[in-house]
């Protein structure tokens, strides 16, 4: 029946707790600190009813300063507990962890050694335990490790913003509440006031319970425990981009590995983007970017940055606000992807492009180049260099295709045909420059007279020829008076004298009718005529018009 006692009934459960903690947990740090505190706090109802099992009284003592040892460290191992639920272990460095341990120390100490009985003092062949000065020690002790705690806990749950962090730490604190209710409960009933209540067993081992209860729902629950959230975590941790943290105040909540080549930050420093971005200040981006940093933390911002470094990398920063309700922002994730080999690429493609461009726009300057030489060819085909007018070729080309329309409209037309007089005396006299002058000033002086529509061509050496359009004889008639006129009145400089030429002319007209299907004979037939109209009026003794049509 000995086994069914209440403290042994407790410490059966938190061991089975204990176990089932360990067995679906993955352990994190605030397992380890919750783990290593309820083993020290499952010492104390295994301690009371140790002792209860054995008559000796050495044993007894022995199982009963266990449990005080439990309550000795109890103290401590709260403050730890709390300090890495409030993430403030972060400061903890092995000094402050020897300080605050010593006052327990010593008081466990003196407890172990219970000088003169001065701790408690067991009555022989009875369950009656008197404590002494040491106990209210203990006591006063454990209290001030509550306070600080307590105290510590209300500062944490003040600052905490997360609904999640929030709803941990009351737990917690439930927690510490129900525990030392319950034990003060048991300091008055079976210590304070033993004289005259019964004795009431297991009353701290309920308070211990109780509270192990709020203290695994607040690790389990709203811990970083379930199998999600560590997944979240390892990939984090593993991703090849950094990835930062942050809360609302700039404080690092979380780094992953891959940030630590962009920034040296630990969790609980605070990440100054202002510090982070001063070397780049000079990038024009960077300012905007601060700005909106600063000033829009609701805002998911992007830039990428030249790094300082002699490697010249290249980052992509994103900042993306972690939403809080009623649209609060409760922090930021920073994040940085190296983009050096991107930016390569594009710069490299952007060069080509640039090179590309440039070929194209050589090209194009080669093409027009290309285009107005062309265009000079052309015109050097068809023009007699000379005098500009067409040669003789191209009025034949020209003529081909008016003819055939002439023909088929039935559109009058006529041919000249003139050639200089005593030519070849020009040459003698004045020589081959003057000779070309006179051609070029004749040819200039003819133009001068045609219509936009008729052609003249230089046909051969001295001789010109002119095709006019919808022009019958009597037209034709006019308009060679006319040339012949204007060449007479055209002197051209020779020196200190002027030369002035006369020109013999042969005229075809034709008003044509269907039955001409051979162009090119009709044409030759045309100029034989011509020519035997101008070999007249050399024949008629120079300067003068012939009609074909007289002979
Ligand atoms: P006509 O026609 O009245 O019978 O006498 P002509 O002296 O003009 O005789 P012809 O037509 O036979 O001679 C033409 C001369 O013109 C022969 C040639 O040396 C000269 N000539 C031909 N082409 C050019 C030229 O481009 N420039 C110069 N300066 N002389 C040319
Ligand atoms: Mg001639
Ligand atoms: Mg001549």
């Amino acid at each position: 029946m000995g086994l069914l006692r209440p403290d042994f009934v407790l410490f059966v459960c938190l061991f089975a707790m204990l176990a089932g903690v360990i067995a679906f947990n993955r352990i994190t740090r605030t397992h380890k600190a919750y783990l290593a505190f309820q083993f020290v706090l499952m010492l104390w109802p295994f301690g009371q009813f140790s002792a209860k099992t054995t008559e000796l009284l050495e044993f007894k003592l022995f199982y009963l300063k266990l449990s005080f040892a439990a309550i000795g460290l109890l103290g401590p191992g709260w403050l730890f507990f709390v300090l890495v639920l409030t993430q403030l272990s972060a400061q903890l460095n092995a000094r402050k962890a020897v300080l605050y341990l010593i006052p327990a120390a010593v008081t466990v100490a003196a407890m172990i050694w219970n000088p003169g009985n001065e701790f408690l003092n067991l009555a022989p062949n009875s369950d009656e335990v008197r404590y002494g000065y040491l106990f209210w020690m203990l006591v006063l002790v454990q209290l001030c490790y509550l306070s600080i705690t307590l105290i510590l806990m209300f500062h944490a749950f003040r600052q905490v913003r997360s609904v999640h962090q929030r709803k941990q730490l009351g737990l917690a604190l439930i927690g510490m509440f129900v525990m030392s209710g319950f034990t003060v409960m048991d300091l008055l009933v079976n210590v304070l006031l033993n004289k005259w209540l019964p004795v009431v067993p297991g009353l701290t081992s309920a308070g211990i319970l109780l509270s192990c209860c709020c203290f695994t729902v607040a690790v389990y629950r709203y811990g970083l425990s379930d199998t999600l959230s560590l997944a979240q975590r390892d990939i984090i941790e593993h991703m090849p981009i950094g990835i930062l943290i942050v809360d609302e105040h700039g404080k690092v909540l979380a780094a992953n590995k891959a940030a630590s080549p962009f920034v040296q930050t630990r969790k609980g420093d605070v990440f100054s983007m202002e510090s982070f971005l001063a070397p780049l200040q000079p990038q024009g981006e960077v300012k905007e970017f601060l700005y909106r940093y600063r000033y829009h933390p609701e805002e998911r911002i992007q830039t990428e940055l030249s790094l300082p470094d002699a490697a010249g990398r290249y980052i992509s920063m994103q900042i993306s606000p972690v939403a809080g309700p009623m649209k609060s922002v409760l922090g930021r994730v920073v994040t940085f992807h190296e983009v050096t080999e991107l930016r390569k690429l594009i710069d490299e493609m952007n060069r080509k492009n640039e090179a590309l461009h440039e070929r194209n726009l050589e090209l194009i300057t080669v093409q027009e180049e290309l285009f107005r030489v062309n265009q000079k060819l052309e015109q050097m085909a068809i023009t007699d260099g000379l005098t500009g007018c067409y040669n003789r070729r191209f009025l034949m080309q020209q003529l081909e295709h008016e003819v055939l329309l002439n023909i088929r409209y039935r559109i009058p037309f006529s041919i000249f045909l003139f050639d200089i007089d005593h030519f070849k005396q020009i040459n003698d006299t004045y020589g081959h420059l003057v000779g070309d002058e006179v051609i070029c000033r004749t040819a200039d002086a003819v133009r001068s007279v045609l219509r936009r529509s008729d052609i003249l061509a230089r046909y051969g050496g001295e001789e010109f020829t002119v095709y006019l359009p919808h022009t019958n004889a009597e037209q034709a008639e006019t308009l060679a008076a006319r040339i012949m006129q204007t060449i007479a009145d055209n002197a051209v400089d020779a020196g200190d004298r002027q030369v002035k030429i006369t020109v013999s002319m042969g005229v075809v007209t034709e008003e044509p009718s269907e039955g001409r299907e051979d162009i090119k004979e009709y044409l030759r037939e045309l100029f034989y005529r011509a020519d035997k109209a101008l070999y007249e009026a050399k024949h008629q003794g120079r300067n003068r018009v012939v009609a074909s049509s007289s002979l």
